[in-house]
């Protein structure tokens, strides 16, 4: 339109109208053409058209200025596009043109778009309403699960399971709640063997006691050499309760892992002491007991538990081996470490039972056991002394025939006090 303008000089409504007329169809809904000073010379409109008047829009005046302008709106439904341009002649500006557009089609596409995306944020919502609804309950139904085997294993039942599949963070709590289980289930089988076994122990020379005590007293005109004789097996079987006890309570203590202070102890002396008590009843078991040490061998311990590690082991080599045995005990060293060996010819141990026979009451011959005085608790108290101080114990058979139990302490530079 500012083309077939600009070839004017001046702008009349004639030569507007002219000029205008060979313009193309625009299909705009209102062109305005003004002179110089914003009269209008030429309106499309077709009600109220104001040629002859002056208008004064803010782009007809930019146009007047000498600058295109533009501006687009959205209001009532409606885009409403406005464009204008100087028209020019040899650089002066002689008029304006201003074209504006009602645009109702877009404006419906807009809206229409508008009213699409609201739906669609809508359905985007509820999906993510649902979903985190969905993840929330199957979170909350597994935490649920794990809860409740909590509350199944508190209330005692050590066999209960979480049943937590995958490899999220709660399936390895899960898992990691699982072996803790298992650890106590196991735990708390020892503990009820324990428990059984040490009033079974107990309960054994108490029937005893009590079954020899009824013998004197419902036996009318018992003479006095039978009386001897029941008080002598009652005062046995007294003893055997107080080395029951003692061992347990021995045990107790080594559980609770309150240990007397460590100082260095030289192992040899306490080894002489051990088998000048042993030797008396080796004698009268006809035992042979020999022995060979090595000088400067301390370890980090209490003489005392050293004294019951030596004691029990040469005790049970004396006792499980029959009359005209041999027991022989070795004190040596070796690199970081001093080595006890308590070897006999006696019976042996039946290879099934060597792995348990450092278990608390476990015997391999119960009667033999009893009937020489033994505890089942001897072994497990020294595993465990051993253990404590950082030491090993293990049982073997000998090829020619016997047992012979080794002991490891962790050697002490520099020898002990004795
Ligand atoms: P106990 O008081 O019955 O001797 P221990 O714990 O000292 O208990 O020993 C456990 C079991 O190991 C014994 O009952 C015995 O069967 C076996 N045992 C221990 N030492 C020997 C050994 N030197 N020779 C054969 N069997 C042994």
């Amino acid at each position: 339109m500012v083309n077939s303008l600009s070839g004017l000089d001046r702008l009349t409504e004639e030569n507007v109208s002219a000029a205008m007329s060979v313009v193309e169809e625009t299909g705009l809904s209102r062109i305005l053409v003004t002179d110089n000073a914003g009269r209008v010379l030429y309106d499309t409109r077709e009600t109220g058209g104001a040629v002859g008047s002056y208008v004064l829009y803010t782009e007809i005046v930019q146009a007047l200025l000498g600058e295109d302008a533009s501006s687009c709106t959205y209001q009532g439904a409606a885009f409403r596009s406005r464009a204008s341009s100087p028209v020019l002649y040899q650089n002066q500006i002689i008029g304006a043109v201003y074209a504006y557009e009602y645009d109702t089609d877009q404006a419906a596409l807009l809206a229409g778009l508008q009213g699409n995306l609201l739906r669609l944020s809508g359905v985007i919502a509820l999906v993510v309403l649902v979903l985190s609804l969905i993840l929330s309950k199957t979170l909350t139904r597994r935490i649920g699960l794990l809860l409740n085997a909590i509350q199944q294993v508190r209330e005692g039942s050590y066999s209960h399971r979480a049943d937590i599949r995958g490899g999220d963070e709660i399936a390895q709590i899960g898992h990691e709640f699982n072996s803790l289980t298992d650890r106590l289930q196991i735990t708390e089988t020892a503990r009820r063997r324990f428990v059984s076994d040490a009033s079974h122990e107990l309960k054994t020379p108490l029937a005893a006691i009590r079954l020899l005590s009824d013998s004197i007293l419902q036996t009318d005109n018992i003479d006095l050499e039978t009386t001897k004789e029941f008080v002598s097996d009652i005062e046995q079987e007294a003893e055997r309760l107080s080395r029951i006890t003692e061992d347990l309570l021995r045990l107790t203590r080594l559980d609770s892992g309150v240990l007397e202070a460590p100082m260095p102890v030289d192992v040899l002396p306490v080894l002489e002491q051990v088998l000048r008590m042993m030797n008396l009843v080796a004698q009268e078991k006809e035992v042979d007991l020999t022995y060979s040490a090595a000088e400067d061998c301390a370890v980090l311990g209490t003489r005392d538990e050293i004294h019951q590690v030596i004691y029990n082991l040469v005790d049970n080599a004396v006792k499980y081996t029959g009359s005209g045995g041999a027991v022989q005990v070795a004190l040596g060293r070796a690199a970081g470490e001093v080595i006890l060996t308590v070897a006999d010819n006696g019976a042996g141990i039946p290879e099934a039972d060597l792995p348990r026979i450092f278990e608390r009451f476990y015997r391999v011959d119960k009667a033999r056991s009893r009937a020489a005085g033994g505890t089942g608790l001897g072994l497990s108290i020294v595993n465990d002394t051993v253990k404590r101080r950082g030491g090993v114990v293990e049982a073997a058979n000998r090829p020619g025939g016997g047992a012979v139990f080794t002991v490891r302490w962790p050697r002490l530079e520099g020898g002990g006090n004795g």
